[in-house]
């Protein structure tokens, strides 16, 4: 594994500034396009699993951080508050807030439990400048975060879907957890003091470990300061571990924003809140990306996901109208001419795209492709839309796999239960 600080300026995909601030890095247009397909790859897969998205700004009133508990148990990571009109405001150091407002806002029945809602959203934490580097330590965060709002019958079952949901997102992006931590309070006075409502969420995520069959080890002191956690640990080229995913339980902040439902009794009943992230933030998953697979992504996040080699000008048409019809299935697709240099040579300054497809006389003339993978195979001469197909094909199941050789159905990458 190699490092995504310099990976990452290597391939054009982000990079800082110092006039911008440190920890606050900028996003080129390949990192650009990286970071666009994991968005819509959570995007969708949170609506097949019954998630509402929302937008939510990213600062609120000093007073919705004293209700939410943040301004007295993580003051020290937020940025100061800003005076504005005799008001104070802060930028966000979590989503939790807006969204539990969000949730009261409307009366709720418990029919619309549970009601999932997601959000891609911006946060910032004031870390200091020494600790700060590529996008593992970052002063402005975009957070891939959900509450669902359920009843104490339901908690179960949500946390049961949000972890399958993590392990499916790992088997897309072709990422391997180093380990599951379930995290609980550790002395000091961090941590909300409610010692019942702790020993049960505790109780719940450790069942709901131990019947989904995962290895976990319990971490004292790692805990949010309103409830435990179960995180889902990774390791980065330098062998550090951090959190990506989490599953939180949270009977903490629907009592301090006094949510409420309306139960099938008629009575007004208190919601459990989980909080809970699939690929953590878009900075940290595109580092832990970059570092895994050293810039040679998946197809589907892929910047360039087909590279087209004419081998002399005669064949640049050909390529050319290739290149039109990739792009019109909504592949990413760019034409290396022949002026760039020798086949041999455009062919190694593409070793990270998936897909080459080298096109001579004979492909020009019956309209055919002879592709070569990344993995150093090649496939034999293949009608263009068929190449142009299967390519799609896996790029849209969010495959791992380069080929389809044995076309033997879905892939363990494609489930979408
Ligand atoms: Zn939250």
């Amino acid at each position: 594994m190699r490092d995504h600080r310099e990976l990452g300026r290597e391939l054009d995909l982000f990079d800082t500034d110092s006039l911008i601030g440190a920890g606050l890095p900028y996003w080129l247009p390949d990192g650009a396009v990286v970071r666009h397909a994991l968005e819509e790859y959570v995007r969708t897969a949170e609506r097949r699993a019954g998630y509402q998205h929302v937008y939510s700004p990213v600062l609120g009133k000093r007073e919705l951080y004293e209700l939410s508990g943040h301004w007295a148990h993580y003051r020290d990571d937020m940025f100061p508050a800003m005076d504005v009109g005799g008001e104070q405001f802060v930028l966000r150091p979590s989503l939790c807030p807006h969204h539990a407002v969000i949730y009261r806002s409307r009366p709720r029945s418990y029919r619309q439990l549970p009601l999932r809602m997601a959000e891609l959203g911006g946060m910032y934490r004031a870390e200091l400048s020494g600790v700060l580097g590529g996008l593992t330590r970052v002063r402005a965060i975009q957070l891939n975060d959900a509450h669902v709002f359920c009843t104490p019958e339901q908690l179960a079952d949500e946390v049961r879907a949000a972890l399958a949901m993590i392990r499916r997102a790992y088997d897309a992006l072709g990422i391997s957890p180093a380990r599951y931590r379930l995290s609980l309070p550790g002395p000091g006075g961090k941590y909300v003091a409610a010692p019942e409502l702790w020993r049960r969420s505790t109780a719940l995520l450790t069942e709901v470990l131990e019947h989904a069959g995962l290895p976990y080890e319990a971490a004292e002191g790692e805990a949010a300061f309103y409830g435990p956690k179960i995180d889902v640990q990774v390791t980065d080229a330098a062998g550090r571990e951090s959190t990506l995913s989490t599953v939180q339980v949270d009977f903490h902040q629907p009592e301090r924003f006094d949510l409420r439902y309306i139960g099938a009794d008629g009575a007004k009943h208190r919601p459990v809140m989980i909080h809970r992230s699939v690929i953590g933030s878009v900075e940290r998953a595109v580092a832990q990306l970059i570092e895994e697979h050293g810039g040679a992504f998946p197809a589907w996040l892929a910047p360039t996901q087909l590279v087209l080699l004419p081998v002399t000008e005669a064949e640049s048409p050909y390529a050319e109208s290739l290149a039109r019809d990739g792009r019109a299935r909504g592949l990413r697709v760019e034409v290396a001419e022949p002026g760039r240099g020798s086949l041999g040579a455009r062919i190694r300054q593409a070793r990270l795209v998936p897909y080459q497809g080298v096109l001579g006389a004979r492909e020009a003339a019956d309209a055919q492709v002879s592709a070569r993978l990344r993995d150093g195979r090649r496939l034999p001469p293949l009608p263009a839309a068929e190449a142009l197909a299967r390519i799609q094909a896996l790029v849209d199941a969010h495959s791992t796999r380069l080929w389809d050789d044995d076309r033997a159905g879905p892939t363990a990458t494609d489930r979408e239960e």
